[in-house]
């Protein structure tokens, strides 16, 4: 605000100027740019944005902004936007392009496609990055016939995912949160800062006002960890093994919730124990197919269903037909309770003292059980009991990317999750939340589609692409037992890899494996850099020709706003628009913006007009799809079924009833989530600030996976597909089907050469290994351990291009333990060497105490290709900006057999974590800039001039 100038008279009283007005305009719409979905009020002056506000009425950041959100405005003025449709012109990689008109480009990709699909639509990829749109490009890629579809899932945090649907039917972040306004303890792994932003950082400002310990496990201390109460600076990899030791502790001090495993998670059923056995680890079953416990009063097996059964829960039954069977949670004690699970075992792997472990867990259950949390809320299980209160164990949790992307993240992430269920915490008053539409659990509906028998050319797939297999025979296996995916999701390397795998997706396509494709198609996905592990190697690839001198990737169509790295490589580039200038939608079909409050969904609408010759591209592909006869996007007469993206918003349908938008629904406007077609729904959700919330009564908020009236509410909107109960799963019976298949049984078997990978990996409870790069390699030639993340005011390589952004960082550095760097004789700023047995990067170091002593670590996506994003040549980002991926092996070490991408081996999660380095001393010859180099980009036609100084407003001087 500016104040009255100083040269008035000293005398007179100071006073504050009321603000200027900051525009003649405001308009309510949806951030983007991060994954978080915040609101924004965007401020405008003659059509021109000029500020931009945090939406106080939103329900996920209640008006609060980051300076990732401020600095859109520079986003939507950045000198990188593409101007027109491209048609490469020279060699891939040259950036040489020819400028085309939409009807130009859109009859190229017709006609390329057309002929694809028309022949074996398999030959079409099409992969997008961190899209919020997959509900439509999902439903795209299967009218269309593919089965190879994902968006960035697979490198992103699927462990976190997968692990969370298969045990809770919830997960971290996106579909569960902490209860930020009871919990009185916060223990969180692996979390950055960009992941869910502005609600983690309003969350733990209250933990912080309510004096609730929060603790931080977490190789760097940065962002959040930093504010924590308690840091504990693990060994990047062993935090499945630290969670393993609490859960050990708990269960030697007898300190779990009985009751709670009891009445919600499987612990009570009986797995058979059937040692070579088709039915060894499957859970013991009557003759109508349901799952057995065994009874204490009546001395048998009844229905693990029924309520009020009082189950044995420690020692092996035999049934009446002679079988013999075990509680799981017998299985669980047994396994737990090893030794080998001690803190004194697992200490110095995981780099966390014993005592340490032994606290830790001490002050979970004393929080848990001493300081349990009563809600005076009435409410009604699934079975019909009735309960004065909501009895809550207060310790929450939430874990991010960090413990994911490592090859063993999975079972991580699982364990996590049986810590949460052994003290109660899992939907109850204090504990982790679901977020609704959450709990789902994986029903047989959800299973992928794109067996062979699914793909018909010229025909659309019965199914989604992706979705979530039950057992071998849900995998996507072509008759000789191999990948029928580009990116061999949901085959014997990665079965349960629910979110594809894009990072193997050039790879696989230039070798031809495990068939060759005609057209790759990429949407905002930079797999030319910063989304690539082994970057030069992959440049290689996408530019690699044949002995016919083709391309070996034959078609690259990209679309993107801006000119990304990725541009160059692209023989048709789509622009799109940005952010602020279309609509678009967050959709309960895809990933909404519901909370454990109730469900949300949320839209956004152009606040501005393009001033170039760019289309969003959620138009294009509706459009494309029309032109191709894709049979939903066309009328019987073969007409486009929707004008455009936000036609389709309204009237698309994807079950009768549902469709992209829940709010607003019917013909009045007065349904929510079922409902006819609302022509005015849109202008509704305008109206409302661009986002639709429903609030849950009172007694649904919690124990939702019991909760009667929840769970039929849930059903009634289509949530679920029946009221039933929704068990938590501590032993996932899911994982030793396809153990028993490794073993021998079953129609559906891995090739010989996977048996042990999977017999090994699919483990029903949790276990910790060695993360595979790790185990691999020479430790003692490669001894620390090198992880990345993004800093709090980036996303994505978009947000380093941005003028403001680039401000606060244009350079990264290598962040080495200061102790560590004396022991290997380095000082601040020296310049050094970091060698992988993949490759090696140059950089500069800069020495911290907070960061684990055996581990380096950067900012990721800092580091540019020059001349890339229309930044200068020798912008810091390109001359001293560095990027760790060059490091990052795509495929595990050669000693590996069979050879595996660089990934968990149960969900495909790229492993980008599990990197090993060496630091080596840069020679005095060697310029002190970063390396590798690659040819800088010339600049596509159309690309405006980048000005020197660009000001509020996007101004140019
Ligand atoms: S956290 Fe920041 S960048 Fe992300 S959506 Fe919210 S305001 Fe936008």
């Amino acid at each position: 605000m500016p104040l009255i100038p100083r040269s008035r008279s000293r005398r007179s009283k100071p006073e504050a100027a009321a603000s200027e007005r900051i525009g003649d305009s405001v308009a309510a719409t949806t951030c983007y740019m991060c994954a978080g979905r915040c609101g924004i009020n965007v401020h405008l002056k003659d059509g021109r944005i000029r500020y931009i506000e945090g939406n106080r009425a939103h329900p996920v950041n209640r008006g609060v902004l980051c300076a990732k959100g401020s600095a859109g405005i520079m986003q939507q003025y950045s000198p990188a936007r593409l101007t027109k449709p491209l048609l490469r012109a020279g060699p891939r990689g040259s950036s040489e392009f020819r400028p085309i008109e939409w009807e130009e480009a859109l009859a190229t990709a017709t006609a390329w496609l057309g002929a694809i699909r028309a022949r074996d639509p398999r030959r079409l990829a099409f992969f997008t990055g961190r899209d919020q749109s997959q509900a439509l490009t999902g439903w795209w890629a299967s009218q269309f016939g593919t089965p190879n579809f994902a968006a960035h899932g697979g490198f992103c945090s699927v462990n976190m995912a997968a692990a969370g649907l298969y045990s809770l039917a919830g997960s971290f972040w996106e579909f569960g949160e902490p209860d930020w306004e009871h919990a009185r303890y916060f223990l969180m792994f692996g979390v950055a800062e960009d992941h869910d932003s502005n609600p983690i950082k309003i969350g733990l400002n209250k933990l912080r006002r309510r004096g609730v310990k929060i603790v931080s496990v977490n190789p760097v201390r940065t962002g959040y960890s930093a504010i924590a109460d308690e840091w504990l600076g693990i060994r990047p990899g062993t935090d499945g093994l630290f969670v393993l030791a609490l859960v050990h502790e708990l269960l030697r001090r007898q300190r779990v919730d009985l009751e709670f495993l009891v009445r919600y998670s499987n612990a009570p059923w009986l797995v058979l124990r059937n040692a070579g056995g088709g039915d060894d680890g499957l859970f013991a079953r009557d003759e109508e197919g349901r799952v057995l416990a065994w009874d204490r009063r009546s001395n048998g097996a009844v229905d693990a269903l029924l309520p009020d059964i009082q189950p044995q829960l420690f020692s092996e039954v035999t049934l009446a037909d002679g079988r013999r069977a075990v509680p799981a949670l017998a299985l669980l004690v047994e396994r737990y309770l090893d030794p080998q699970y001690a803190p004194e075992s697992v200490a110095e792997r995981c780099g966390i003292a014993a005592p340490v472990i032994r606290r830790i867990a001490a002050e979970l259950a004393e929080t848990a059980f001493e300081r349990e949390l009563v809600l005076d809320q009435p409410w009604i299980d699934w079975a019909g009991r009735r309960h004065a209160t909501m009895i809550g164990r207060p310790v929450s949790m939430h874990a991010m990317r960090g413990i994911s992307a490592h090859s063993n993240g999975f079972h991580t992430c699982r364990a996590i999750h049986l810590l949460q269920m052994l003290l109660g915490a899992v939907d109850t008053p204090g504990s982790w939340r679901y977020k609704s539409p959450y709990p789902r659990p994986p029903t047989p509906a959800m299973k992928p589609t794109g067996q062979p028998h699914h793909v018909v050319p010229g025909q659309p797939m019965p199914g989604a692409p992706l979705g979530l297999p039950l057992g071998p025979e849900d995998l996507l296996l072509d008759a000789d037992n191999r990948p029928q995916r580009i990116d061999k999701a949901f085959s014997w390397e990665a079965p349960l890899a629910i979110h594809g795998m894009l990072q193997t997706v050039i790879r696989n396509a230039w070798k031809g494996d495990p068939y060759p494709i005609d057209t790759l198609f990429l949407y905002m996905a930079n797999m030319s850099w910063n989304s690539a592990m082994n970057t030069a190697g992959t440049i290689d690839m996408l530019t690699d020709r044949g002995a016919d001198g083709e391309y070996k990737i034959p078609r690259i169509i990209y679309s993107d706003a801006y000119f990304s790295e990725m541009v160059a490589y692209a023989d048709l580039v789509l622009p799109d628009t940005t952010y602020l200038e279309r609509w678009d939608c967050i959709s309960l079909l895809d990933r909404p913006i519901g909370s454990a409050e109730g469900p949300a969904d949320a839209i956004r609408q152009p606040v501005v007009a393009p001033d170039r010759d760019v289309r969003p591209f959620q138009d294009v592909l509706l459009d494309l799809g029309a032109r191709l006869k894709l049979p939903a996007m066309v009328t019987q007469s073969g007409s486009p079924r929707y004008r455009d993206y936000a036609d389709y918003l309204v009237r698309h349908e994807r079950r009768p009833g549902i469709g992209p938008l829940a709010g607003w629904r019917g013909a009045n406007g007065d349904a929510i989530a079922v409902g006819a077609p609302n022509p005015q729904q849109l202008q509704r959700y305008v109206e409302n600030g661009c986002f639709w919330q429903e609030h849950l009564p009172a007694e649904q908020r919690y124990f939702k996976h019991a909760n009667r009236a929840y769970l039929e509410g849930a059903a009634a909107m289509g949530f679920i597909d029946r009221p039933r109960q929704i068990v938590l799963q501590l032993y996932l019976e899911t994982l030793q089907k396809f153990r028993l298949a490794a073993e021998g049984h079953g129609p559906v078997q891995p090739p010989d050469d996977m048996r042990q990978r999977i017999a090994t990996y699919f483990d029903p409870l949790p276990i910790w290994y060695m993360p595979f790069e790790e185990a691999a390699i020479d430790r003692a030639a490669y001894p620390l351990h090198a992880v990345t993340q993004r800093p709090m005011p980036m996303y994505h390589s978009w947000g380093s291009q941005n003028a403001w952004l680039r401000q606060i960082y244009n350079q990264n550095r290598l962040y080495v333990h200061r102790d560590r760097a004396a022991g290997l004789g380095f000082g601040d700023d020296d310049w050094v060497w970091v060698v992988s047995h993949q490759g090696r990067v140059k950089c500069q170091i800069r020495l911290v105490s907070g960061v684990n002593p055996d581990t380096v670590w950067t900012w990721n996506a800092i580091g540019k290709r020059a001349g890339a994003w229309r930044l200068a040549a020798d912008a810091p980002e390109a001359a001293r900006g560095f990027l760790l991926n060059h490091a990052i092996a795509e495929m595990l070490p050669a000693k590996q057999s069979p050879a595996c991408a660089n990934a968990d081996p149960v969900t495909g999660q790229g492993a980008w974590y599990d990197l090993r380095v060496r630091l080596e001393r840069v020679s005095a010859s060697e310029a002190a800039e970063t390396a590798p180099h690659f040819a800088t980009l010339p600049p596509p036609p159309g690309l405006r001039p980048a000005a020197a100084v660009l000001r509020r407003g996007g101004d140019r001087s």
